[in-house]
């Protein structure tokens, strides 16, 4: 999103030159400059032995499946996203995370930063938010998860993070 007027005080931004970044919008009054801001959001794969943790959210793709997710809050770390919101959508604790690099969604703005994590404890407790939610074989994920780009991508990379040697799992990748 790119600032037009000052969130503070609401003045009309002027753009400055920023010796690195070429122009950004300016507000004189605070003497603030206001740089572009995506918003982050942490993409959760919780795998346990040969299965994933996938959850239905009609709001986001109504006919597929998706990875734990949600936006980094104020004052938290990405890993602490990651493990607040696999508990408040999942009720599950995990451990291990590893990071899986980062994805851009242009037209939400949206900075997708994603992870694999390892399921630790807990029982599935669905949270409102959530219509559905369970474990699927990770060999079926991507052909369960045909709207949802992002994890899909995801998911290849867990494949490949716990050695997938099957054909299996990209019966659903070939058509395309
Ligand atoms: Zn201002």
């Amino acid at each position: 999103m790119k600032f037009k007027f000052c969130p503070l005080c609401g003045k009309k931004l002027e753009i400055r030159d920023s010796w690195d970044e070429g122009g950004v919008p300016y507000c004189s009054s605070d003497d603030m400059m206001f740089f572009d801001t995506p918003k982050p959001c942490a993409v959760i794969a919780v795998v346990k032995d040969d299965e994933i943790l996938l959850l239905k959210q009609s709001y986001i793709f109504k006919n597929s499946k998706v990875l734990v997710s949600g936006y980094v809050g104020t004052n938290e770390t990405v890993e602490d996203t990651v493990y607040r919101e696999v508990k408040e959508e999942t009720g599950i604790e995990i451990e291990e995370i590893k990071y899986l690099g980062s994805d851009f969604v242009k037209d939400k703005d949206l900075l997708m930063l994603t992870y694999m994590a390892k399921y630790k404890s807990g029982e599935i407790n669905k949270s409102s938010e959530v219509e559905w939610i369970d474990w699927s074989k990770i060999e079926d994920a991507l052909c369960e998860m045909s709207e949802d780009e992002v994890g899909k991508k995801v998911v290849k990379k867990v494949l490949k993070e716990i050695g997938y040697k099957g054909t299996k799992a990209f019966t659903c990748e070939i058509s395309r």
